[in-house]
This record gives C-alpha cells, sequence and structure tokens, in this order.
C-alpha cells in the first residue's frame, strides 16, 4: 500500500479540481469498506482515526490495524488524526507515522488556538507529514463534543487569513454552515465565505460534517477550494443499516463474519458514491506517478 502525505495529496487535489474523501472508520470492517471502495473507484483516502475509535481502541492499535489491512491494495492513502484536542495527543499521532494530523483548538480562545497549532505544524512539516488547523466553531456533535447551533460561528475571511499566516498550517477547516452528525434542516453553505478564504488563504480548505449535504453543494464547494471532506455519520448510518438487513433477513445467523460483512457492503457502496460525487474516481494513478518520481 503505497502511503502519501496528506499535504502532497491535498494540493494536488486542489489543483486538480477533485475533493478527497476523509473517511472515518471505527473497526476492522470499517477499514476494509474504505479501502476495497477506494481501490474499485481507484481513488486516493484520506483514513480518519477520531476521538471515539480512539477512546474505544487506542490511537496505536488503530494505526497498526490500518497498516495490516491496507497489505496489497494499491492506491495511495494518508492515515489522519482527527479532532485532536491535545498536543501529546498529535505528537503521538506522528510519532507512530501518521501521513496527517489535525490540532482542532477552535474551542480555545484564538490566540491559544494559534499557539498549539503552530508548534504541530512545525512538527508535522519537519517529517513532510500534513496538517489541518480549524478556525471557527463547527456546529453539532463529534465524538465527544457538542457545540450549539447557537454557538457554531461562520469563520471570517480576516480571522482565517490571520490564522493560517500565523500557524503556517497546511490545511484549514473552516466553519461554512456544516454541521457534525445528522442535519435537521438542510444544510445552505455559505459559499461566497468560502471561495473569499480560499482566494486569501492560497490553501486547501476542509468541510466538516459532509455528511448529509447535497450533492450538488458539496461540487460547487469543491470548485471553490475545498479539498478534504470529512464523512463518518452517513458511512455508520449505512453500516448499521447492512448489519440490520442481516439480522431481518436471518435473524438465527450468528455468523459475524455475515452479518458485519453485511455492514461492510453497505458501507462500501456509500464510499464509493461519495468518491463519485467528489470527483476522486480514477485518480490514484496520478497520484502514484506523483509519488514514485
Ligand atoms: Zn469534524
Amino acid at each position: 500500500m503505497p502511503f502519501i502525505h496528506g499535504k502532497l495529496l491535498l494540493e494536488h487535489a486542489r489543483r486538480n479540481g477533485y475533493g478527497v474523501g476523509a473517511f472515518s472508520v471505527h473497526d476492522a470492517e470499517t477499514i476494509q469498506a474504505v479501502l476495497d471502495a477506494a481501490e474499485e473507484e481507484q481513488s486516493p483516502i484520506m483514513m480518519q482515526v477520531g476521538q471515539k475509535v480512539i477512546q474505544h481502541i487506542g490511537l496505536e492499535p488503530m494505526k497498526v490495524l490500518i497498516d495490516a489491512l491496507a497489505e496489497g491494495y494499491t492506491i495511495p492513502i494518508a492515515i489522519h488524526l482527527d479532532h485532536s484536542r491535545e498536543y501529546a495527543q498529535s505528537m503521538e499521532a506522528i510519532q507512530l507515522g501518521f501521513q496527517s494530523v489535525m490540532f482542532d483548538g477552535s474551542s480555545l480562545s484564538f490566540e491559544e488556538n494559534v499557539a498549539i497549532t503552530k508548534q504541530v505544524a512545525a512538527a508535522a512539516g519537519a517529517l513532510g507529514i500534513g496538517s489541518e488547523g480549524e478556525i471557527g466553531k463547527i456546529g453539532g456533535t463529534e465524538d465527544d463534543i457538542t457545540i450549539d447551533h447557537e454557538d457554531a460561528l461562520i469563520t471570517t475571511t480576516s480571522e482565517a487569513i490571520s490564522f493560517a499566516e500565523k500557524t503556517n498550517v497546511d490545511y484549514l477547516a473552516v466553519s461554512i454552515g456544516t454541521a457534525h452528525g445528522i442535519y435537521k434542516e438542510e444544510p445552505n453553505l455559505r459559499l461566497e465565505r468560502l471561495k473569499e478564504i480560499s482566494e486569501a488563504v492560497d490553501r486547501p480548505i476542509v468541510l466538516h460534517g459532509g455528511s448529509g449535504v447535497p450533492d450538488e453543494q458539496v461540487k460547487r464547494a469543491i470548485s471553490l477550494g475545498v479539498s478534504k471532506i470529512n464523512v463518518d455519520t452517513e458511512l455508520r448510518q449505512a453500516f448499521t443499516r447492512g448489519v440490520q438487513d442481516a439480522f431481518n433477513n436471518n435473524p438465527n445467523n450468528y455468523v459475524l463474519a455475515d452479518t458485519l460483512g453485511s455492514g461492510k457492503k453497505y458501507m462500501k457502496l456509500k464510499v464509493k458514491e461519495k468518491m463519485k460525487v467528489f470527483n476522486s474516481s480514477g485518480k490514484a494513478k496520478a497520484l502514484l506517478q506523483l509519488i514514485r518520481v
């Protein structure tokens, strides 16, 4: 499996008009679902390890598991640490060989967020690893933190510029109207703001809360500078439905390879669907040539 640093991957996506799906994984089956989808679509991927699974399984075991399961696949992959709120955890991921790390200081003051993100970006940058920072507050519930709708703040262009310059982070998560989790009403992305920020900071933009955003809005967002789209909720829904259907169809089948396998199959289809929307299908080859140069 060819691993690729997050920065190189997202800069290629930005230059070539596609978005990279950053798919959250939670266990062996979800890792295989993402890998199988990527191989079939010949799409590069980011595979995200989030805070919930770190509490549940652990950071190092997840890295080891992904490395082991990725054996034999041919598409470029970057393993990414999602929403780290601890400097020490970001450093641990870098030491473990993650290809991309996010430090999320959006709940801190601007100054504190800048100070820690800058250190993480410097450490990651020294090793060529990609770094992600977040400015503005994205609403909804992600793993272990909930931001109320009223507290979600649309990122201003001036704070995005200042944050990018001060931290030198490789890619920027901004709040432009998406939320983590399930949407109560259809989201309306602030595309004008996105365009302004993307042009001003001149680096890849990350869209969190990608589940449930209408495809047309996602495509527009990619054309305006979004290069990484985080998807978790829709994948968990697909996986769960797969498992439910397996039990409903055959309530006395206790072979977990069958029930979990059904979840894996449903999730794989959802990931493939996303890759087509993000226009990342078929982009693996060009990236592989880039890595081999
Ligand atoms: Zn997020």
